[in-house]
């Protein structure tokens, strides 16, 4: 317990990270290249709010923090969807007690370097990482800081210095994939102090190619996301002043439209961003390993991308925990271990921007819900819904990925039966025959 360690990256997963390592009685030292968020306004970041769940809760608890941060966060039981006329659909995420929270990014960054630095963590704010060398573990920072540490992470996000660091190795194996749509983000103010639409939701306005949706803040506004083409037509380089904008918006988000009176000036003044797959492997090299998006950064439309780093964090504790904290036994082991779970997520984060900005509005895509939740009903043992178990469960997302596959084959036989043949029990026969052939 003597050892320290050097963590690279103060965002969510990195502080998180610390406040917990610290507990475990090492002398911990995190460093991040912004100012500190708590006394600047810089906005720096991926996105206003995002959707905690059921994955990222036990990970704050395990630091103590979830009691604090629970006040905050807003219920979202299902979607509530848009169509071009306005007309409101609901489809529920899960069983009726089941939900995904809507959490302020800054809020949940600065509790939790606020509970770093209250757990006895060091944070040093403007630096930025710039070297490491993995022989001697050192890591060097831009303004001329050099430090040795037994054990470096790196938690400095999508973009890792550490990561292209480890690039330079031999056999060292990296992938990164920009999707061909970008997001910008657009506010929706409350009025008389009020939310504008129902706060509970997760509010979506599918609409093929391209999707909003908008989540809600503690101050009664929603963050709207424009999930959208960067080129093309209807496209981001497309809308090229006010009047194709405005038409835009008046031809596919009509209601939301009215809800947002500068509409044109927020989406000429907000930037757009784009939206990035990496993969490596390693995750590893010598005494210095790579969690959360460093490792692993993926879309968000599974809402994953934080809550799988938290539970990166709380599988790297318990297993470093387990194996007496022998780094040069436990970095191996937990990224052979975690390697597939992340690249299942990865797989199922892409795969679900279909379901959202498309399926979700289609009658088929409505009646393989209805019979999956009858299904689950009947038998809850065996049969979880795939958004359930990667959303729901703590069941490692290769197995969801792997179970979702088989559900998948299942039901697309018995989408074709007239309702008066489906059988319950066959399909659940089916299913588990086809489980246990692997
Ligand atoms: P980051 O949050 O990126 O933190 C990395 C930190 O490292 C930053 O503070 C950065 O300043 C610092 N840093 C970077 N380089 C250096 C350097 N060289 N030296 C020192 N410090 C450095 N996830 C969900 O679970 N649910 C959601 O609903 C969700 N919605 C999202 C919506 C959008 C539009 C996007 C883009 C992402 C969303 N995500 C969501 C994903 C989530 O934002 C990330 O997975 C999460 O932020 C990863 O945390 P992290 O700590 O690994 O990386």
């Amino acid at each position: 317990m003597k050892d320290k360690i050097s963590i690279v990256g103060a965002g969510l997963v990195g502080s998180l990270l610390a406040v917990i390592l610290k507990q475990k009685g090492f002398t911990v030292q995190v460093f991040e290249k912004r100012k500190d968020p708590r006394k600047s306004e810089i906005a720096e970041g991926r996105s206003i709010n995002l959707a905690l769940s059921h994955r990222g809760i036990p990970p704050l608890k395990l630091a103590g923090v979830y009691e604090t941060i629970e006040p905050y966060l807003i219920p979202m039981k299902g979607r509530m969807m848009h169509d071009e006329a306005g007309g409101l659909t609901f489809q529920s995420y899960g069983k009726e007690d089941q939900f995904i929270n809507s959490v302020s990014r800054a809020q949940l960054n600065e509790l939790l370097i606020e509970s770093a630095e209250q757990a006895g963590v060091e944070v040093y704010f403007d630096h930025k990482c710039s070297d490491v060398n993995f022989d001697s573990n050192t890591v060097f920072f831009e303004n001329g800081t050099v430090v040795n540490a037994d054990l470096i992470i790196g938690t400095d996000g999508a973009f890792s210095a550490i990561r292209k660091k480890l690039a330079l190795n031999d056999r060292f194996n990296f992938s990164q994939h920009y999707i061909e749509h970008g997001y910008k983000e657009l506010a929706i103010e409350p009025v008389d102090g009020q939310f504008r639409l129902e706060p509970n939701y997760l509010h979506i306005w599918p609409r093929g190619n391209f999707m909003l949706i908008a989540l809600p803040n503690n101050d009664k506004t929603f963050t709207c996301t424009l999930f959208f083409p960067f080129e093309g037509s209807p496209s981001f380089s497309s809308l090229s002043n006010k009047e194709e904008v405005d038409r835009f918006f008046t031809k596919y988000f009509a209601d939301a439209q009215e809800l947002i009176p500068n509409l044109t000036e927020q989406f000429f003044n907000n930037p757009t961003s784009s939206l990035v797959t990496t993969k490596c492997k390693p995750w590893y090299k010598g005494r210095s390993i790579l969690l959360g998006d460093a490792a692993h950064a993926i879309v968000p439309f599974y809402g994953q991308g934080m809550n799988s780093g938290f539970e990166d964090v709380r599988l790297f504790v318990e297993m470093a925990e387990k194996m007496s904290w022998d780094w040069d036994e436990i970095l191996p082991e937990y990224s052979t271990h975690r390697k597939k779970d992340a690249d299942a997520i990865s797989e199922l984060a892409l795969h679900n921007f279909l379901e959202m900005r498309d399926h979700v509005a289609h009658p088929d895509f409505l009646r393989r819900k209805k019979l999956e939740a009858q299904i689950q009903e009947k038998f809850p043992e065996d049969w979880i819904p795939l958004y359930s178990m990667v959303t729901f469960s703590d069941i490692p997302y290769s197995e969801a990925l792997r179970l979702g596959k088989i559900q998948k084959i299942v039901m697309d036989e018995v989408l074709v039966l007239d309702e008066s043949k489906i059988d319950f029990q066959q399909i659940i026969e089916r299913f588990n025959a086809l489980k246990k052939a692997g």
